[in-house]
């Protein structure tokens, strides 16, 4: 299993997770019910991550880096709240408006 995505924004790595898993591709999610009980973790130790099979890793990673390297002309801003969304997020990431 190896790593491909991790973000402090749960909305977004779930927003990720659900474009890969539209792929037909597997994936697992570590640090699912950590958050809001930490304790003496770090945040960084309960952000959310995306694991995949070894075999399915170019793949997957290749669709992450498509949403990384998407053109930023097609980035949209939240109605609601103005914040900046990813082209590939159908939901504002921080208030989950719809994109206008
Ligand atoms: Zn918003």
């Amino acid at each position: 299993m190896k790593l491909i995505y991790t973000n402090e924004n749960r909305f977004i790595v779930n927003n990720i997770k659900n474009i890969i898993e539209n792929t037909g591709i597997e994936i697992t999610l570590k640090n699912e019910y950590i958050a809001g009980a930490a304790g003496d973790l770090s945040p960084f130790d309960t952000w959310l991550e995306i694991w995949v099979e070894n075999e399915d890793y170019n793949k997957a990673m290749q669709i992450v880096d498509d949403i990384d390297n998407a053109d930023n002309s097609h980035d949209w801003f939240c109605s609601n709240c103005h914040e900046k969304n990813n082209a590939s997020f159908e939901l504002c990431w921080q208030c989950q408006s719809e994109r206008p």
